[in-house]
């Protein structure tokens, strides 16, 4: 997510009191609140031998921030495991919307300005020696070929069909490019990473850059990944 210097204009809600942080478990499924964090369970779960967590070693994120983004890459995704997510609409109605309805896809729900309170997922047991080591092994190969420990968003373009947004960008020699403070990661080139002075129109002019290049250098248009909150956009974001 990336927020406009010129603000948003509209609500923004935070779901970080003790309510939004709760997880209940009936056997197998577990309901979590929107506002608990996504890695620490994933890894408690992973190493206590439950399966379908794995995949999110190395992702930072809410159980709502990864249920709206369908947070995920090679390894799987978070949709996969969830049966179904509790929703407040503007109108304030409550509606559980079961996994069907979700429709997740590459990075996409349908859950535009819905806001997750808690979800239902499923991790069926499996042999803990098996899911601990497969967390440890994708938690190690991300720590290795990604800037974790700078400043980002993650991934700032989406794969495009057949392609490695980030080989892309880095075959078009655009490693270390900058503007103002934002530049593209030396490490991994999908990565945009932020300065100390780096605003949001840095990164912004930045993604025009890549872009373009791109677009002259294989004619292929990288779509962005990260929600860019812009003072236009309507609506009530979480
Ligand atoms: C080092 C690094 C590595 C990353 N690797 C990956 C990766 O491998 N795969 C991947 O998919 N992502 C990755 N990301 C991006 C990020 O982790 C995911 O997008 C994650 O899902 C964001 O979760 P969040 O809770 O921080 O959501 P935010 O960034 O706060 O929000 C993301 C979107 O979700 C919406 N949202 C948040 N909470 C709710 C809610 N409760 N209800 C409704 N909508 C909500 C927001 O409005 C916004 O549109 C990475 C990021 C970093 C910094």
């Amino acid at each position: 997510m990336l927020v406009s210097d010129d603000g948003f204009d509209g609500v923004v809600v935070r779901l970080d009191s003790h309510a939004f942080k709760k997880t209940q478990q009936d056997g197998d499924r577990f309901r979590l609140g929107a506002g608990v964090d996504l890695m620490p369970f994933a890894r408690e779960k992973s190493y206590e031998g439950r399966t379908g967590l794995e995949c999110m070693a190395g992702i930072p994120a809410t159980i709502g921030g990864a249920t709206r983004m369908n947070a995920g890459g090679t390894h799987g995704d978070f949709g996969d495991v969830v049966k179904g997510a509790r929703i407040i609409h503007p109108d304030g109605s409550i509606e559980d919307r079961p996994h069907q309805l979700l429709e997740f896809g590459y990075r996409h729900s349908k859950l535009d300005g819905l806001i997750v309170t808690s979800v239902e997922i499923e991790l069926p047991k499996g042999d803990p020696q098996r899911t601990r080591s497969r967390f440890d092994e994708i938690w190690k190969s991300k720590e290795d070929s990604q800037p974790i420990k700078d400043k980002s968003a993650g991934c700032i373009f989406k794969n495009p069909p057949g392609h490695a947004a980030g080989q892309l960008i880095d075959r078009a020699g655009l490693k270390g490019t900058t503007v103002g403070d934002a530049s593209v990661s030396k490490r991994h080139a999908n990565f945009i990473v932020a300065g100390t002075s780096a605003t949001a129109s840095h990164v912004i002019a930045l993604i025009d850059v890549v872009r373009e290049r791109v677009f002259k250098e294989f004619d292929i248009a990288l779509e962005v990944e990260v929600d860019i909150w812009r003072p236009t956009k309507k609506g009530c974001l979480v």
